[in-house]
């Protein structure tokens, strides 16, 4: 199955309000044909509003979106050729497995030798071959999720749009799935746009991710960009930096730059330009900050199993919180220290909001 032929598809200076008030400011970005795009932000951030912009769904306020050289906006959602997966399956109940896949072919007025060919086709890549003449009250949450992607890659859409379609299901079914529809989207050539609030699934799952924060983009990029570079502490925050530390910048240590403050100094990194004197973040995971002969002080409050490492939280005399992973199995109430390698501590210079 392969799609409809472009190149790229161009979302420019996108935007939709409601009532006088932005859900999506400004979005611009080019898809090229065959990637994965990931939607990523908190709840109500504007996800949604974006795929429905661009599946039609929703008339935009402002800008336009183009498939090549072809204006899209203005095209009713039937025809533009997209298959939509939302989070609730949205099967017809009455309907067997085979008859949900092969609906939008009889109402394309698909040949029936070819719609037979195509939606067998579609049931094997789900493999869902045992379950074709059940009805989906007959089917577990994972089977009736591949109907659904099925039936949406059965009508070989030239983009797939996804809204958190795996929300609804269990951990282990969630990743399952994450890599069934990696699998589709790489077997059938297909390009990709996936909302989810889930950083792990955007990043597992995407080639590049759109992190959006109140209807507006704050970074555009690979998973490797967005989880080791973040443009700012709001993207920092999200992509489970959960150290964040208000604290003064004292002045260059190399090629970092010394942050201090309540019992605390460490070496980081500046992301933009950081003033000595002035008020900044610093941002780091767990997994980068350790226990050192030398370094912050602080007292083990919890520690949690997490197989080979535990999790502790630990605070300083100040009352500063730090979340850290340890190979070592501090008790609580222990005294420790805590360092942090200086590329892995993101100062963030201080910005409004
Ligand atoms: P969630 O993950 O909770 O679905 P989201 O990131 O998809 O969130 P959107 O559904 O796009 O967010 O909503 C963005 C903003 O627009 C929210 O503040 C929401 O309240 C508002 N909004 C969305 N749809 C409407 C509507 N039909 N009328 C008024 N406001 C709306």
């Amino acid at each position: 199955m392969s799609g409809t032929g472009f190149t790229e598809l161009r979302l420019d200076r996108v935007s939709r309000s409601f009532a006088g008030r932005d859900a999506l400011a400004e979005l611009t970005l080019t898809i090229r044909k065959g990637e994965f795009i990931a939607l990523l932000g908190p709840s109500g951030c504007g996800k949604s509003t974006a795929l429905n912009c661009l599946a039609g769904l929703l008339p935009l306020s402002r800008g336009s979106i183009w498939r090549d050289d072809v204006r899209l906006d203005t095209v009713p959602p039937e025809r533009r050729g997209f298959g939509m997966v939302f989070q609730n399956y949205a099967l017809f109940p009455h309907l067997s497995v085979r008859r949900n896949i092969a609906f939008g072919l009889q109402m394309r007025r698909v040949a029936r030798a070819e719609a037979r060919r195509r939606v067998d086709a579609a049931i094997r890549l789900v493999h869902l071959e045992e379950h074709a003449g059940k009805l989906p009250g007959q089917l577990s949450g994972g089977q009736q999720q591949r109907v659904a992607i099925a039936r949406a890659v059965v009508l070989e859409p030239s983009l797939v749009l996804m809204d958190e379609p795996l929300s609804n299901l269990d951990a282990k079914l969630r990743l399952e799935m994450r890599t069934e529809i990696r699998r589709l989207h790489q077997t059938l050539g297909l390009t990709t746009v996936y909302v989810t609030h889930d950083q792990e699934e955007a990043l597992s799952l995407a080639d590049r991710l759109v992190v959006l924060r109140d209807g507006e983009v704050q970074q555009v990029g690979t998973p490797e960009e967005v989880h080791t570079a973040p443009v700012n502490r709001h993207v920092a925050a999200f992509m489970g930096y959960r150290n964040l530390l208000p604290l003064r910048a004292a002045g260059g240590a190399g090629a970092g730059i010394r942050v201090e403050g309540d019992g605390i100094s460490l070496v980081g990194t500046p992301v933009g330009t950081v003033a000595p004197g002035t008020g900044v973040l610093a941002a780091a995971r767990p997994e980068d900050l350790r226990i050192a002969a030398d370094g912050v002080p602080a007292v083990v409050e919890v520690v949690e199993y997490q197989g080979r490492e535990v999790a502790v939280e630990a605070r300083t005399d100040a009352g500063t919180p730090l979340f850290l992973r340890s190979a070592e199995r501090p008790a609580p109430g222990d005294r420790i220290h805590v360092t942090a390698a200086p590329d892995r501590l993101l100062v963030f210079p201080g910005e409004p909001g």
